[in-house]
């Protein structure tokens, strides 16, 4: 019998249906709804889809939701200058800047746009502020990605406490605030990348396997110990252009064995993504509620 599946499409839709009231409550104390402001630079054009879906959910959410263009020839005072503007309008709780920005704007661009970002109002929970709030367990905007895996283990009453939890990808939006969240529900927690040796042992020993590593079908069933828990945040093409994971899904499920889960991809850890930013969005408005 194949592992269960983590059902992201079906949680995503619940915890939008439980977002609404909040919504509600924010537009009617503030007499405005919940403001998100996007930022897309240059053409890119997998940005322009993910910028669509993200406004598209967050109105049809019930929030204010504005998409901000820069032209590929924007230089980062540009950029830095439209972030500050932003920090400072009422109507905005949430910003996010979708990376990649153009190369032109120089290798260190993102990490002095992304800092410039009010951390209160930071969606994405780049800004160190907030990655160093997680870091110390301290309220925090954090990184829609590990938020929304760490949201399905939740909903779906996946055991942490005690169990081995196994990371394989070690960037800072994904990989390491998913170690964080696990640590902070007492899992024991290997990070993974592409210098360590044996992967496929250590693997082995999870009871928990979070692969963020953007290669398709790169978990196969050597790395698998039946029962376990397995989310595959990747997002790849295959070889015939279908999106796909990084787990071979069908022979690992079959792998895990009918007491183990996994998340599907697509329908597993993406809508969960976009359903966190709703989240930080309404998080961060509550608080800007909070403080007038
Ligand atoms: P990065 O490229 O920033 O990080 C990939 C990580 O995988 C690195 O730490 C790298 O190690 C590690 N890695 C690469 N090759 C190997 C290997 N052979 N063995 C072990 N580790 C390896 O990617 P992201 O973290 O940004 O994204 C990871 C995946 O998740 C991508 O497919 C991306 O598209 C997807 N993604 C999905 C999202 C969603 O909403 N579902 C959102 C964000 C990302 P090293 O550090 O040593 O180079």
């Amino acid at each position: 019998m194949p592992a269960r599946r983590l059902d992201g499409t079906a949680w995503a839709e619940r915890l939008r249906r439980e977002l609404e009231p909040r919504v509600a409550a924010i537009t009617r104390h503030a007499g405005r709804p919940p403001g998100l402001a996007v930022v897309l630079a240059g053409t890119h054009p997998p940005s322009e889809i993910y910028v669509r879906n993200k406004i598209a959910t967050a109105t049809a959410h019930g929030c204010h939701a504005v998409l901000h263009r820069l032209p590929d020839t924007a230089t980062v005072d540009e950029a830095l200058a439209l972030v500050r503007q932003l920090n400072a309008d009422d109507s905005v709780d949430g910003i996010l800047v979708q990376s990649p920005l153009p190369a032109a704007m120089g290798a260190d661009a993102e990490s002095r746009v992304f800092d410039a970002v009010d951390p209160a109002r930071d969606v994405d929970g780049f800004h160190p502020v907030n990655v160093g709030r997680l870091v110390q367990k301290r309220p925090a905007l954090v990184a829609c990605t590990p938020l929304g895996c760490a949201t399905l283990l939740d909903r779906e009453d996946i055991p942490l406490r005690g169990r081995h939890a196994v990371v394989i990808g070690r960037s800072d939006i994904v990989g390491k605030p998913m170690a964080m969240l696990l640590l902070h529900r007492d899992a024991t927690v290997t990070i993974c990348h592409s210098r360590t040796v044996d992967l496929p042992a250590i693997c082995r020993t999870a009871d928990v396997l979070v692969a963020a590593i953007g290669r398709p079908g790169f978990v196969t069933p050597d790395f698998i110990k039946p029962g376990a828990t397995v989310i595959d945040v990747g997002i790849n093409r295959d070889e015939a252009g279908k999106l796909c994971g990084d787990v071979d899904f069908a022979p690992v499920r079959e792998a895990l064995g009918p007491e183990g889960w996994i998340s599907p991809v697509p329908g597993g850890v993406g809508p969960m993504t976009i359903t966190m930013l709703l989240s930080n969005t309404v998080d961060a408005a509550e608080r800007t509620e909070q403080r007038t």
